[in-house]
């Protein structure tokens, strides 16, 4: 399901890095209720990123991004991702927005695991609400050269995962949660 990139998709991309990092959280399945990996992409401390294709590249540095809506990943990385993820993060149709990303699929059924349900919805995997979810998230990294085109991207959630799992850092919110579902938003 890997394809490479093209000219077109690389002129695409609006994140690019030299190395980058592959979430890996636990979801339930939908479909058959069991228990399997997921995994997004996060860029750490260093990377470049644009507007549009004719935007100029812009340094980031000091803020983390977590990746979703991914509709292009380079040769090389996605050849990676492609063997720590056993080929269950890859291009697939999406009849939600009648388009190709790149989706996580069942280790069970191999359903498709739609971004939606693991970024934008409450207590989705990749949108942690408590320590334990927090500290269920795993970040491996991966030693390639990336370019990439996401149409989805949180920060916010992407420094509670690098603060938590490179420093220990227990968010705020749940700390002072003793409940450990109080939102995010409750806080603002
Ligand atoms: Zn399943």
């Amino acid at each position: 399901m890997c394809r490479p990139l093209g000219e077109n998709e690389s002129a695409r991309a609006n994140f690019r890095s030299s190395i980058f990092y592959l979430a890996e959280a636990i979801a339930e399945c939908w479909k058959c209720s069991d228990e399997t990996k997921v995994y997004c992409i996060l860029l750490n401390n260093d990377y470049q990123e644009r507007e549009d294709r004719r935007g100029a590249w812009t340094d980031v540095k000091g803020s983390p991004v977590l990746l979703y809506d991914v509709e292009v990943i380079s040769k090389t990385a996605s050849q990676h991702i492609a063997e720590i993820t056993g080929n269950r993060y890859r291009l697939d149709y999406s009849q939600t927005i009648e388009a190709s990303y790149f989706m996580n699929h069942c280790e069970s059924c191999g359903i498709r695991q739609g971004d939606y349900f693991l970024h934008d919805q409450m207590y989705g995997a990749f949108l942690p609400r408590s320590h334990e979810e927090v500290a269920a998230i795993s970040l491996r990294a991966v030693e390639a050269e990336l370019e990439t085109y996401a149409a989805g991207s949180d920060r916010e959630t992407a420094s509670i995962v690098t603060d938590y799992f490179f420093h220990g850092v227990i968010p705020e919110w749940t700390a002072e949660d003793e409940e450990g579902r109080q939102t995010l938003s409750d806080c603002e």
